[in-house]
């Protein structure tokens, strides 16, 4: 590609709409931020510059990015601070033309600073309540509960947070450590979940396989996948992922950069895509893996052999994927028809 056309093709994805499923919001708090909280908290030894940080985050493996997801939840200091890191994510967002986003956060991880889920869910809402004013971006949030605290602990993190349910929380995810923590524990708090009105979503097929995946769409009952990234290891899994047309996010660098996938080439997400199943793409955690939901599509185009046309289709899937009403859906595709017809000429 020149970089001529290189150039185009950056300025047109960015400027398609788009909407984002699988973010945590608190790997989403951009550059700029992160490096400015580091200093404010006086992080040890000091970042020099944004570069140091970029160097600090790059990892060896998935407990390396455990370790440094650990490092960067100390930077929150107060309950405040979410309403902050809510708000500067969401305008780095809207600069990328995404309209609505489902943002995952979990409240559980910051315990040891004595943060209540209220204080934090509250303070994330009033970022969001002030980005939409000021932004138009829509958000919505999604409670992980994590899977290394175990069902009780979840139930408690879920009935703190149903007073929120249709206030900006909108259903429950389950991250965390996948290969050490099975997700059958928590079927009969999915249920509960869904008896109050959450919509339901958990991580699969990351850093466990085939059979973690069956679990959550078998025992849990989700609306979607987080990553599903190994379902090939099971043809018949595969097979079922197309027929109940399930939707699945995934996150390509977010695999590579964790190892899951040994390069952008080796994800199947293109296979996944032309066998018919429900693809969705996304960031995961932009600023911890140096990425970006424009990139994202950008490398689909790149080094995929992605379409323009097969991305306005993955814009669409996120649209119905969304948890959003059917009447927002509606609404948001058309917005999304207009944009596109005003995106003009394919850059290619
Ligand atoms: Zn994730």
């Amino acid at each position: 590609m020149s970089p001529d056309s290189d150039q185009r093709l950056q300025r047109f994805v960015s400027r398609m709409p788009k909407v984002e499923l699988h973010l945590h919001i608190e790997g989403a708090i951009p550059p700029e931020t992160l490096f400015e909280m580091a200093r404010e908290k006086g992080d040890d030894p000091p970042l020099r510059d944004l570069e140091d940080l970029r160097r600090k985050l790059t990892y060896t493996d998935f407990a390396h990015f455990i370790e440094l997801w650990t490092w960067m939840t100390t930077l929150l200091r107060e309950e405040e601070d979410f309403e902050r890191i809510a708000y500067d994510a969401l305008k780095a967002l809207s600069a990328q033309n995404v309209k609505h986003v489902e943002a995952s956060y979990s409240p559980g991880d910051y315990w040891r600073q004595g943060f209540s889920v209220q204080g934090i869910t509250e303070s994330l809402l009033r970022g969001r309540a002030r980005a939409q004013a000021e932004l138009g971006i829509r958000c919505q949030f999604i409670v992980d509960l994590i899977r290394d605290h175990g069902p009780e602990r979840g139930a408690r993190y879920l009935d703190e947070v149903t007073p929120y349910l249709g206030q900006g929380v909108v259903g429950i995810g389950l991250g965390g450590s996948e290969q050490d923590f099975r997700a059958d524990p928590y079927a009969s708090l999915y249920r509960e979940a869904e008896r109050r009105g959450f919509r339901l979503t958990a991580h699969a097929g990351e850093v466990a396989g085939a059979e973690s995946i069956w679990t959550v769409a078998r025992k849990l009952g989700v609306q979607r996948i987080g990553h599903c990234t190994r379902a090939y290891e099971d043809p018949d899994l595969v097979l079922f992922l197309s027929e109940q047309q399930i939707p699945l996010e995934m996150c390509v660098t977010s695999n590579v950069r964790t190892g899951v996938t040994k390069s952008v080439e080796a994800h199947p997400i293109g296979e996944y895509f032309r066998q018919g199943l429900r693809v969705v793409v996304n960031s995961d955690d932009p600023t911890m893996f140096n990425t970006s939901i424009t990139q994202e599509y950008e490398t689909l185009v790149r080094r995929l052999g992605f379409s323009l046309e097969d991305l306005k289709q993955l814009s669409t899937n996120a649209v119905e994927a969304s948890f959003m009403s059917q009447d927002e859906k509606a609404a948001m595709k058309l917005l999304f028809q207009k944009e596109w017809e005003e995106l003009g000429e394919s850059p290619l």
